[in-house]
């Protein structure tokens, strides 16, 4: 199946209300391209130079999504940019990212990454520190970012319960998130393994990359 052929079937599956994030980590520009010409506008990437590099020769009305770990001092090679930050998962990061924003004169928008994995490895805030940073004064006086919602990963796993049960559980952060800050609409959970149980569990934005562009050779 071509990369327009997988996009298609993908497609068919996805509610109108749930936006796929094509993931081209690791891809060329050819590949980007055919998915482009196939109409995909919104791409996801997960180190800051590769999304600039491919940001610079690709056209310029595609979405950039980040949606791997941010280091701080990088936040400025795409804050010209980069049109939603899924991974932010600390206060001190949402501050720089104000910060490049303002320089930019941009507001950008970003998710709040949960941890909701059992595995320890997997980023993300818990339950208390997301509170601490939504409660806080500072959180309140940054004006150059924009919180649009949670994202989340589950663990790598077949057992279909277990992830599930994860989903769920970031569904009810997101739910009980939107009580304080209601504008919030984004629930960006799902990959290529497991984005049905997510859109079932109320996802809103898949993040969906082998399915689409096949496996990734990381040589
Ligand atoms: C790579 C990646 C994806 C896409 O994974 P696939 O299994 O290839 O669909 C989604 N989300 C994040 C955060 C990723 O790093």
């Amino acid at each position: 199946m071509s990369i327009k052929d997988n996009l298609t079937a993908i497609k068919q599956k996805l509610p109108r209300e749930v936006t796929l994030v094509a993931v081209s980590k690791t891809k060329p520009n050819e590949a980007i391209l055919e998915a482009y010409e196939a109409g995909q506008r919104v791409f996801g990437e997960n180190k800051i130079q590769e999304m600039l590099q491919k940001w610079e020769t690709l056209p310029k009305d595609i979405e950039w999504h980040m949606i791997g770990h941010v280091q701080r001092n990088k936040v400025k090679y795409m804050g010209e940019y980069v049109s939603l930050i899924h991974g932010v998962d600390s206060f001190r990061l949402l501050a720089e990212i104000n910060k490049q924003a303002k320089k930019h004169d941009r507001v950008i928008s970003c998710l709040l990454q949960m941890h909701i994995a059992e595995e320890e490895t997997k980023f993300g805030l818990d339950n208390t520190e997301l509170k601490t940073i939504i409660d806080s004064e500072e959180f309140a006086a940054l004006e150059n970012i924009k919180i649009e919602g949670l994202m989340g990963m589950a663990t790598f796993t077949k057992d279909e319960r277990q992830i599930r049960k994860e989903f769920a559980y970031l569904k009810s952060i997101f739910d009980s998130l939107k009580q304080e800050l209601p504008h919030i609409s984004v629930l960006s959970m799902g990959m290529s393994g497991d984005y049905t149980i997510a859109m079932e569990e109320g996802s809103t934005m898949v993040r969906i990359g082998s399915s689409i562009f096949g496996a990734r050779n990381y040589s």
